[in-house]
């Protein structure tokens, strides 16, 4: 069983709301949403953040925009606008270790990046 928080929720292994699913791609919503919608869109397969991707991966990170644009237009938030957003490392403050994108959006979500 691993022990990377994201390959049990791909596995089934922890439940989560699955919004989109492919061959390469999982989509679901955030445990702990920072906006009215605030999803994560991850590769199928382990890898711990950008500087990681193997070819493989990366032809599925790839994908990404195509499916939160999907995802953005579904969740009502195309015209109001939404924020794609990967953390990557210690300074930004990365918590889960398996690359994963955050999709905002449902309010307005400020002007900075960080303070
Ligand atoms: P990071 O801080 O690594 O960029 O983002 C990790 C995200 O994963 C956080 O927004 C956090 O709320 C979310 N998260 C942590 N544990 C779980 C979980 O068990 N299920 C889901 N759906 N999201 C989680
Ligand atoms: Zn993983």
């Amino acid at each position: 069983m691993s022990e990377c928080l994201f390959c049990r929720i791909v596995a089934k292994e922890i439940p989560a709301t699955v919004v989109y699913e492919d061959d390469a791609i999982l989509a679901f919503k955030d445990i702990f949403p920072q906006a009215p919608v605030h999803l994560l869109i991850i590769p199928k397969v382990h890898c711990v953040g950008l500087c990681d991707m193997t070819p493989e991966i990366a032809t599925a990170v790839g994908r990404v925009p195509e499916v939160a644009i999907r995802l953005a237009r579904e969740a009502g938030v195309v015209e109001s606008g939404w924020r794609l957003l990967t953390n990557c490392g210690p300074d930004s403050g990365q918590s889960v270790f398996h690359l994963h994108f955050h999709l905002l959006g449902g309010k307005s979500l400020g002007g900075k990046l960080c303070q």
